[in-house]
């Protein structure tokens, strides 16, 4: 087992997570990462990136999809990522136990998949690698856009995950599935690529004779998205806010390049205290969250919410998410200690300004 904080460190710990209200994830892809998340206290994994159990050497498993020549090659190379999905699901959900875990199905921005001019396999692999190229590959096609260009994408994926729940849960551990769609802004999109995952939960229940239980939700990480929140929360049980994405397109700042050459200028002028990409802007992507928040909860009261950016670990945006409501943070596992103590800080610094107000 991974070791956690020290003693010391783990019984003031304890002390923060009886005083706090907002829950605490990890993002997590792999089932060593789940353990170490658990190990430092994450209550669940608030995100399992899907796509980065394809970097690497197994990349190839989407760039097979993604380029295939023909539909018979596309299926070959589905069946292929089918295959290896139902194995890192198993091991993840094996990690995950009876905790909750969001499985985002693949957001994966193509530049970071095909190959670089001149390293395609022939001349023809080269042309359909060519005509994906694109000059703003984290505004193109990503997240659903291409589960809906590629319909088989996003059931084969949900089919390995749906059976290896069942082959999971077989050995008597339940994890509290949670399958989310990345980077919509239509409603539409989120309908399709609910019916997707619906057929595969039929799917897997004809064949393996399992109903498996599971929630489906969306990413809110497009201010359109934020903006259509009551339409969103009809067809979704859980919202997880991408603050890396939604401050990206709420400001335009590029997440790649804009730190280098704007901020830290900005910063130094006095525009802004930190960089948007690290805190909550309370005026700006905090005030998109909060109307979100409420459009959602008019239609869904019970809809679940979540945010899975990089601000959920940091102390300041932990504040702004527990004086929302908010149901859960979740961040890269070795800031979950930080965010146990800074919701626990928030709960307290709450309860004295109600008593303070009460006076
Ligand atoms: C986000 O956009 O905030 C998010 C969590 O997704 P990713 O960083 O994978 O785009
Ligand atoms: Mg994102």
């Amino acid at each position: 087992s991974v070791a956690g904080p020290p003693p010391e460190l783990s019984t003031l710990l304890e002390w923060a997570d009886g005083m706090r209200r907002l829950g605490v994830r990890a993002n997590a892809d792999t089932a060593a990462e789940v353990s170490t998340a658990v190990a430092l206290g994450a209550e669940g994994v608030g995100l399992c990136r899907t796509e980065h159990q394809f970097l690497g050497d197994r990349l190839p498993l989407i760039r097979r999809v993604i380029l295939a020549a023909d539909a018979a090659a596309r299926d070959e190379a589905l069946s292929a990522l089918e295959q290896a999905q139902h194995e890192d699901f198993k091991a993840l959900l094996t990690a995950v136990g009876d905790r909750p875990v969001t499985v985002r199905l693949l957001d994966a921005p193509l530049h970071e998949f095909l190959p670089a001019a001149g390293e395609a396999q022939d001349a023809a692999e080269e042309q359909r690698a060519a005509a994906l190229r694109e000059a703003n590959p984290m505004l193109g096609l990503r997240g659903v856009r291409l589960a809906l260009l590629h319909e088989r994408l996003y059931p084969a994926q949900a089919e390995a995950l749906f059976t290896a729940w069942a082959d999971v849960a077989a050995t008597g551990v339940r994890p509290q599935l949670e399958v989310m769609i990345p980077l919509v802004s239509l409603p539409e999109e989120l309908a399709a690529a609910a019916a997707y995952v619906r057929g595969a939960a039929e799917a897997v229940a004809t064949r393996t004779g399992v109903e498996v239980p599971y929630r489906l939700g969306t990413m809110v990480e497009t201010p359109r998205a934020a903006l259509l929140a009551g339409e969103l929360a009809e067809h979704a049980e859980f919202f997880s806010f991408g603050t890396n994405d939604l401050t990206q397109l709420t400001y335009g700042f590029s997440r790649d390049d804009v730190e280098r050459q704007v901020l830290a200028s900005y910063q130094e002028r006095g525009f802004l205290t930190a960089s948007p990409f690290a805190r909550l802007d309370p005026h700006g992507v905090g005030a998109l969250i909060a109307l979100a928040v409420e459009r959602a909860r008019s239609v869904r009261p019970d809809i679940k919410l979540g945010v899975c950016g990089e601000h959920g670990g940091d102390p300041e945006s932990i504040a702004f998410c527990d004086e929302l409501g908010l149901d859960y943070v979740s961040c890269s596992a070795h800031r979950v200690p930080v965010a146990r103590m800074a919701a626990a800080h928030s709960a307290v610094r709450e309860q004295r300004d109600e008593s303070g107000s009460a006076r």
